[in-house]
């Protein structure tokens, strides 16, 4: 438990203000919901994309690297992972969204100061 808070800790210093500030409106316009069975849904932003992308978690546990994404940027950063091309593990905005609306207390926690941290930069 303590080393997924760790990680998440970690891995969120190391997100990108892109990512990290889309999936911040994903959370916030309640454009996530869980259709069941591990999986979650992403709608649009509107204006913004039109496409509703699939979040499932396989392994059924709360490591942000269980959460799997349908989206291009997530399968194009897992395919480089795979190949050994990349060290980094594969995410993307709807990923992030997701474990934001899943994750548990402590992992919000992080989330938020990781938020209010970079608050000028996301508008
Ligand atoms: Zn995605």
């Amino acid at each position: 438990m303590s080393n997924d808070v760790c990680f998440w800790d970690h891995w969120t210093k190391e997100l990108k203000g892109s990512i990290i500030s889309k999936a911040k409106k994903f959370y916030k316009l309640k454009l996530v919901s869980y259709v069941g069975d591990n999986t979650w849904i992403v709608e649009p932003i509107k204006d913004y994309n039109t496409r509703t992308y699939e979040v499932t978690n396989k392994k059924d546990d709360e490591d942000i690297r269980s959460f799997e994404c349908n989206c291009q940027g997530f399968q194009s950063k897992l395919r480089k992972f795979k190949l050994r091309q990349s060290d980094e593990e594969a995410y993307c905005s709807h990923t992030v969204a997701v474990k934001m609306f899943a994750g548990n207390e402590a992992h919000n926690k992080a989330v938020e100061r990781k938020m209010k941290e970079e608050e000028g930069v996301w508008i």
